[in-house]
């Protein structure tokens, strides 16, 4: 079985739902609230142990309720916790407004996730019994930079999700074997709007390269092969909350069985294929035998010309 580890955030979102938005100063009523345990380290992490993975986190949840329920959640889901720490504190919370036009506010407080910035000889430890490390940008830059770094000496594939999108240390590139942008972050980092051009310019920086193109699909690219899209598959989209999330998490899981390029890039959009058409972050996630069943019926592989 493939074994990933996670270094990333764990956050519980708390949503408003409202007819619109509130203007500085103003008070609107809304019309109803939801908490769901999201972070897109623990997002990565549920999808890639739903795709068929063995799953471990490292972060941290505070010491209120929320770092409790925070916890279960990724127990529930087969992730093992036990280097989630738990610190004296608040967990991190995203403070999301949702209008009736699908469109949102995010406030997030990173609470216990800042407070991860250095690695335990453990978290080392555990880091290089895997074959991949997935890391995003809401923990501390500097403990993103260690777990590269220590998976890169370990030998251990490192996957890079660059979100929320920020100028990315020298260090920490030099350290990224698969960097997953989407074009939006793709696009900030490199100052080019085209996913094509971006996809090059940025494989100055890393050896490969998926960007994801939201219903557009997602574009692969690397320095010693010929780049390769992937057509997203034709559904009605719900939510499309964590669905970059749960493409990555089913991409190192497809990658870490030793599948080709081409066929975990379509597993994987089948995966986020799934999520988009239900409600939710890490509830909307498809299990592995559903990923199976839907891409059995993806069709349209397309291998552009170098
Ligand atoms: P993010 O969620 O990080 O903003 P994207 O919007 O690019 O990232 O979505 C990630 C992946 O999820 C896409 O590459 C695609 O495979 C899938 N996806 C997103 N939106 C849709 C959609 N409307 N229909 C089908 N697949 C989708």
């Amino acid at each position: 079985m493939t074994s990933i580890v996670v270094l990333g955030s764990t956050n519980m979102d708390l949503v408003a739902f409202v007819p619109r938005a509130p203007a500085r100063g103003e008070t609107v009523t809304g019309r109803e609230f939801r908490t769901i345990p999201g972070g897109k380290g623990a997002n990565q992490a549920v999808a890639a142990a739903r795709a068929g993975a063995e799953v471990a986190m490292i972060g941290a949840v505070g010491s209120d309720d929320f770092g409790v329920r925070l916890r279960a959640a990724l127990d529930g889901a087969g992730v093992e916790t036990d280097l989630l720490r738990t610190v004296e504190g608040a967990s991190g919370t995203a403070h999301i407004v949702v209008d009736d036009e699908g469109g949102n506010a995010i406030v997030v407080v990173p609470g216990a996730n800042g407070t991860v910035t250095t690695l335990s000889h453990g978290d080392e430890a555990l880091i290089g019994t895997a074959d991949a490390l997935l890391l995003q940008l809401e923990l501390p830059l500097s403990a993103v930079v260690a777990g590269a770094t220590t998976a890169r000496r370990l030998g251990v594939r490192t996957v890079l999700t660059p979100a929320p999108a920020q100028p990315l240390p020298p260090d920490l590139l030099a350290a990224t074997d698969l960097l997953v942008p989407n074009e939006h972050e793709a696009a900030a980092l490199t100052g080019i709007a085209d996913p094509h051009s971006a996809a090059a310019a940025l494989l100055r920086d890393v050896p490969e390269v998926v960007i994801t193109l939201g219903a557009r699909g997602s574009l692969y690219a690397a320095r010693d092969a010929a780049p390769v899209t992937v057509p997203a598959p034709r559904v009605r989209a719900v939510d499309t909350t964590a669905a970059g999330d749960t493409f990555v998490g089913a991409l190192a899981v497809a990658l870490g069985e030793g599948r080709p390029v081409p066929e975990a890039l379509s597993w994987a959009s089948a995966a986020a294929a799934l999520s988009v058409q239900r409600e939710g972050a890490s509830s909307s996630m498809p299990y592995r035998a559903e990923i199976d069943a839907a891409h059995g019926s993806v069709t349209g592989l397309e291998v552009d010309a170098v």
